[in-house]
Formats: C-alpha cells, sequence, structure tokens
C-alpha cells in the first residue's frame, strides 16, 4: 500500500487562513487525488510554528508572523471530521527539546514529523531569513552544521519521522553547493539516526523545489537504510493537486534500493506495510 504522511491543508502564505483550509470539503480535494494515485493511507503534518502555542517553545520573527491558530482545534478538526492520520510537522530546535516534547505530549497523534528548517536563527528554505546571506562563502560549514544538527533531531527521540533529510540542498545551484562526495556530511548525521531508527521520509517535494532531487538523495538514504531505519513516503504537497505527486520517481529509488515496505503509524506505534 502507498502512504502520503506528510500532507499540509492549505499553502505556507501567511493569509492561508485555517478557517477556509480546515474542512472537510477541502479534505475531500485531497482524498479525491490520492484514491486516483492509488494511495490507501493520508496523513496531514501541519506546520507547528502556525499555532499560537509554538510561541511557548521559540519566539523566533518568523514564528511570530505566522502562529496564529489554536493547535487543538487543528487536533480536534482532524479527529472528529476527517480519517486521516493525525501528525504535525515540528520543527527541531537546538536547546529547545523541552519545551517541544510539552507541547508534542499532551496531544495524541499518530505521528510526529520531525524537521530542521533553520540553521541557528536563518532559515534554510525561507527567503527573508535566509542562512545564506550569511554564510554564503562557506557551504562546507553551513552542510556540516545542517547534518550535525538533522542527527541531533534524529537522536532526541521527539519525532516519529525525520522529514526531507537532505533539505540543505533546497536551493540548488542557485546557492553555493559544496564539492566531491556528499557522504561526508551525511555521515554527521548517521549516528543519532543509526540510535534512534527513526523512519526516514523519502519525499517528492524537493522535485518541485529549485533543487530538481527527491529528498533525500539516494546515498544518504542508502546509509539510514544499512543502519536499520524504515522509509516513509510523502509529498509534502501544500494542495490537492500534489499529494502523491511523481512517486514514480520515489518508487524507482525504492526499489533500486530494495526497500519493499513503507511505516505506517497509529497512535505513535510504527509497523511496515508492504508498498505491493
Ligand atoms: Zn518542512
Ligand atoms: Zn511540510
Amino acid at each position: 500500500m502507498l502512504t502520503d504522511y506528510h500532507l499540509h491543508l492549505r499553502p505556507d502564505d501567511v493569509r492561508a487562513s485555517a478557517d477556509e483550509h480546515f474542512s472537510a470539503a477541502n479534505v475531500e480535494r485531497y482524498l479525491a487525488v490520492a484514491e486516483e494515485r492509488g494511495i490507501a493511507e493520508l496523513g496531514c503534518a501541519e506546520h507547528i510554528y502556525r499555532f499560537a502555542q509554538a510561541l511557548e517553545v521559540w519566539g523566533h520573527p518568523l514564528w511570530r508572523e505566522f502562529a496564529h491558530d489554536d493547535i487543538d482545534a487543528y487536533v480536534a478538526f482532524v479527529r472528529e471530521q476527517t480519517d486521516l492520520r493525525l501528525g504535525i510537522e515540528a520543527d527541531f530546535i537546538v536547546g529547545r527539546e523541552d519545551r517541544i516534547a510539552t507541547l508534542l505530549q499532551a496531544r495524541d497523534w499518530d505521528f510526529v514529523v520531525g524537521s530542521v528548517h533553520f540553521v541557528g536563527e536563518h532559515a534554510i528554505d525561507h527567503e527573508g531569513f535566509e542562512v545564506w546571506d550569511h554564510r554564503s562563502r562557506r557551504p562546507d560549514e553551513l552542510w556540516k552544521r545542517y547534518f550535525s544538527t538533522l542527527g541531533e533531531a534524529a537522536r532526541c527521540g521527539l519525532f516519529d519521522i525525520l522529514a526531507h533529510p537532505d533539505l540543505i540542498k533546497y536551493w540548488g545551484s542557485t546557492r553555493r553547493q559544496p564539492e566531491g562526495d556528499l557522504r561526508r556530511f551525511y555521515e554527521l548525521a548517521m549516528d543519532g539516526i543509526a540510535e534512534s531508527r527513526i523512519a526516514i521520509e523519502v519525499s517528492t517535494a524537493g522535485l518541485r523545489k529549485p533543487a530538481g532531487e527527491l529528498y533525500p538523495a539516494a546515498a544518504f538514504l542508502e546509509m539510514c537504510l544499512d543502519a536499520g531505519c524504515p522509509v516513509a513516503l510523502s509529498s509534502d504537497a501544500h494542495a490537492p493537486g500534489d499529494v502523491g505527486r511523481d512517486y514514480d520517481a520515489a518508487l524507482e529509488m525504492l526499489d533500486r534500493l530494495g526497500v519493499g515496505e513503507l511505516a505506517v503509524f497509529e497512535h505513535r506505534e510504527r509497523r511496515l506495510e508492504p508498498i505491493g
């Protein structure tokens, strides 16, 4: 069976309101595309920083701009008005692990997607707070810091799925990239990943971004598979048309690497289901 465990019910635009998008009619649109594309199980994972409660974790100016909605209203909507698995995309913020834990543990999620979107105060994939303005001369240093942080995110045990694991390549050739074999960076995340056996997200979102590649690169995924991690498959759709988008490319990579099962989640219990 196929899954899509990282869906957003609205675009990242700050004007995209919860009222407008957390509705049975909107969910129907996602379900219709999933059915067309043969995806049996859907989970939504709204960004934690769209909820006012996230400001108890971190007061970054980007979060202050976006954090308006009530997280418990979101939980109630998904549980009471949809058949979606209930997830959340929670940022890993270094030094805020206890606060993230408090926020997450108070709710009954099916799964928690953990993301590294920031290096220090600077955003990887968001213009305006860009990390690249400050460190563009030293891509190697930035990549090292990113993958070390990713390893910490896996190790901290707060998350079930490690999202878009090589997001640092987001801007592709429009930003400076390190040269040569990238496994020297991936290696920095692997101790944390191996210890946690967290599910590794294979996401087709990178194909829609300047990177133009799946997240993660095959070499990264191979290292995670060697460490014994299962795979979670996602599109990171922010609109119905992107549900399960480009899954052919993802399935081709999984097949090539000998992955025959996908992780599925219920009340934070993980099991594996054959892709079929
Ligand atoms: Zn993300
Ligand atoms: Zn996302």
